[in-house]
C-alpha cells in the first residue's frame, strides 16, 4: 500500500514537471512555428524592443540597448545593421536573427510582434520574417480577418485561418517564407492588432483544424458575404472541383452586411477605359460594343462574361472577371466589383451604349465560408463547429497534432 502511494506522488511529481517543460511551446504543446513575410525590399527599416534583445549573425551575439532604434539597411547584397548612434554594429551577407532577452515583443518600424524576426538579404534587397508559434501568428490575424463580438463566429474563423496557415506551412519548406502578412494571404498585423475577444476564440480552439477524407483541407477558403449562396470553387478559381467547396444557400444569414446588395452604374466611356488598362500589353477591345453574361455558378455568379468592343472582344472567366469591372470608390481610387454575383443591364441609345449597371450582391470570391454568415448563424445560437460543418461539406474537425509529427 505504501508503494502504491509513493509510486503515485512519484507520478504526480513527473505530471507536473512535464507540464511545466510545456512553456517551451505553444499553449496546445505543440512545436509548430510559422514564418510570415513583413517587409520586403530595400528601403531600411528600424528594429527595437521596449526590454533589451539582441541581433545573432553566424553564431555571433550582439546585445542591443531597449527603447532605442537600430536601422537596417542594405548595400551591395551585405546586411548593415547601425547602432543607435548611427555606427556601423555589423555588416554581413549572411542571415540575421533577432530575439528578445525578457519576452518582451520586438518591434519593427514601431510595429510590435511576438517571436523573433529574423533578416535575410540577397539580389538587392531584403526579407523581414516574423518566426512564431503557429497558436500566437493567429492573435494577430483574427482582429484583421475578422473583428466581431460573437464568440462561435470568431471560433469558426480561428478553426479555418489555423487550417489555413497550416496548409501554407506545409507547402513551403523549400521557400524562404511560409505565408504573407497582407490580406492576398491572411492580414496578419502582429502584437498590436489582438483583442481579447479574438484570443479567447484562438485559445479554446486551440489546435484545431479541418480535415477532410483524413487529410488536412488545406483549400480551405473564407470571404466577406457572399450575397445569399456561396459558389462551387471551380466557377471561381478555375481550380478542380473540391468536395468541401460546394456553394450552399447562405438562408439570408448574411443579409446583415451592407454588401448584402449593391449597385455600380459606369458610363460607357468609363467602363470601356477600364476594361482597356486591365488588358495591359494585350490588344485592346476599343469602344464597347456589348456586355453579356455567357455562363453562371450555382449560386448565379458569373463564370464567363463576354465583353465585345470595336476592336475585337474577350472572354473573363471567374474571379478575375472582378479586376475587369473596376469602380471608383468612395476616395476616388479604382477597386475590383464586390463580387461577380450581378446582373448586367444596359442603356442603350441609338444602337450606341450610354450606361451599365451592374445590379450584385455580396462581397468576395464566395468559396468556402461566408464570414457575415457566419456571424448570422452565430447569433441566431449555432455553435462554431455546426457553422464550420454547414459551409464545409464533409469536412470533421481534428486535432492539428496528427499533421506536425
Ligand atoms: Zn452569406
Amino acid at each position: 500500500m505504501k508503494l502504491y502511494n509513493l509510486s503515485k506522488i512519484i507520478l504526480i511529481i513527473i505530471f507536473f514537471f512535464l507540464a511545466g517543460l510545456g512553456t517551451c511551446y505553444p499553449e496546445n504543446g505543440l512545436p509548430v512555428s510559422i514564418r510570415v513575410l513583413l517587409h520586403s525590399g530595400a528601403v531600411p527599416v528600424k528594429i527595437s524592443s521596449p526590454a533589451p534583445f539582441k541581433f545573432i549573425i553566424n553564431g555571433k551575439q550582439m546585445k542591443a540597448d531597449s527603447a532605442k532604434d537600430y536601422l537596417v539597411q542594405i548595400k551591395n547584397d551585405a546586411l548593415i545593421i547601425n547602432d543607435p548612434d548611427g555606427k556601423e554594429l555589423v555588416k554581413s551577407c549572411s542571415p540575421a536573427s533577432v530575439i528578445s532577452t525578457a519576452g518582451e515583443p520586438l518591434k519593427l518600424n514601431g510595429k510590435r510582434y511576438r517571436g523573433k524576426l529574423q533578416i535575410l538579404a540577397g539580389n538587392g534587397k531584403f526579407l523581414i520574417l516574423n518566426t512564431l508559434p503557429l497558436e500566437d501568428y493567429l492573435l494577430g490575424v483574427l482582429p484583421l480577418e475578422f473583428n466581431v463580438k460573437e464568440a462561435e463566429a470568431l471560433k469558426a474563423q480561428a478553426v479555418v485561418a489555423r487550417t489555413y496557415a497550416l496548409g501554407k506551412i506545409l507547402k513551403s519548406s523549400k521557400k524562404d517564407y511560409d505565408i504573407t502578412s497582407d490580406p492576398s494571404n491572411q492580414a496578419y498585423g502582429g502584437f498590436d492588432a489582438e483583442t481579447l475577444l479574438c484570443s479567447n476564440a484562438v485559445k479554446e480552439t486551440s489546435g484545431q483544424i479541418l480535415t477532410f477524407n483524413g487529410k488536412l483541407a488545406d483549400s480551405v477558403c473564407y470571404h466577406s458575404t457572399c450575397g445569399g449562396h456561396t459558389e462551387d470553387n471551380e466557377k471561381v478559381f478555375g481550380t478542380k472541383p473540391i468536395s468541401y467547396l460546394r456553394g450552399v444557400d447562405c438562408r439570408e444569414s448574411c443579409k446583415d452586411s451592407r454588401f448584402y446588395t449593391w449597385k455600380i452604374t459606369w458610363s460607357r466611356e468609363s467602363l470601356e477605359k477600364i476594361i482597356n488598362d486591365s488588358l495591359g500589353s494585350q490588344k485592346k477591345i476599343g469602344k464597347l460594343r456589348s456586355i453579356e453574361i455567357l455562363e453562371q455558378g450555382s449560386s448565379g455568379r458569373v463564370s464567363k462574361l463576354l465583353v465585345e468592343g470595336e476592336n475585337g472582344k474577350i472572354v473573363i472567366s471567374g474571379d478575375e472577371i472582378r479586376k475587369f469591372l473596376k469602380f471608383p470608390n468612395d476616395k476616388g481610387r479604382l477597386q475590383n466589383l464586390y463580387s461577380t454575383l450581378f446582373k448586367i443591364s444596359l442603356t442603350i441609345d441609338k444602337g450606341e451604349i450610354i450606361q451599365i449597371e451592374a445590379d450584385g450582391g455580396g462581397w468576395g470570391h464566395g468559396v468556402g465560408m461566408c464570414q457575415f454568415g457566419a456571424l448570422g448563424m452565430a447569433k441566431k445560437g449555432m455553435d462554431y463547429r455546426q457553422i464550420l460543418l454547414y459551409y464545409f461539406n464533409g469536412i470533421k474537425i481534428d486535432d492539428m497534432a496528427q499533421f506536425v509529427k
